[in-house]
């Protein structure tokens, strides 16, 4: 097999990528769809070597800054950039432009973590033989569904001998559950009421 050699492409405009491949011109396609251009739009498909030895990748963060790269910090709503010559925290993938974003968003994930295990007591405090494959929570607590769209919190549940999923939404009376699924569920959960199935 042929060794693989890293390349920077870049579109011109925002967009960078760094890909391993055997050569220039497939360094250039490849690049050119993770940028999300066309293959002759790609400003520039330029070797380098430093980054051979993260083959196949990806790279880490730090290589990249070594490299001279910057990244744009992972806390929401600083938009500053890390670069070599800041005071930048990693944190695995996460890179945050100075220690005080670290610190504010290992908060908002402790705080996002305590809501999400909020929702599963009040789901299991409600029904407690339900399984909790996926709970989510947007941001530090617990609200009702913004009206407009988007899910503030859920929780998606299965029940023994039940044959669908089913997803109780925080701030509705009670999970919503396939049509099918009503005359079991109601079986097994007598206090909660459907509209329009039969009692
Ligand atoms: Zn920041």
């Amino acid at each position: 097999m042929k060794q693989l050699k890293a390349y920077e492409v870049y579109d011109g405009g925002d967009n960078w990528a760094i890909i391993f491949a055997t050569n220039s011109a497939t360094a250039r396609r490849e690049g050119a769809s993770e940028c999300g251009c066309e293959f002759h739009e790609v400003d520039h498909c330029r070797r380098k070597p430093e980054l051979d030895r993260y083959a196949p990748g990806p790279v880490p963060p730090q290589a990249l800054i070594d490299a001279g790269w910057g990244f744009e910090c992972r806390r929401h709503g600083c938009s500053n950039w890390a670069r070599a010559d800041d005071d930048y925290v990693i944190r695995g993938d996460f890179v945050y432009c100075c220690s005080t974003c670290h610190a504010m968003d290992c908060a908002r994930l402790r705080q996002n973590e305590a809501a999400q295990a909020a929702m599963c007591d009040l789901v299991l405090a409600w029904l407690p033989d339900a399984q909790i494959t996926d709970v989510y929570v947007f941001g530090s607590n617990l609200e009702p569904q913004e009206r407009g769209g988007g899910y503030s919190a859920y929780a998606d549940l299965r029940f023994p001998d039940i044959e669908r999923p089913a997803r109780w939404v925080f701030g509705e009376a009670g999970p919503r559950v396939h049509g099918d699924d009503i005359p079991a569920f109601s079986a097994r959960y007598p206090a909660f009421k459907f509209e329009g199935a039969a009692s």
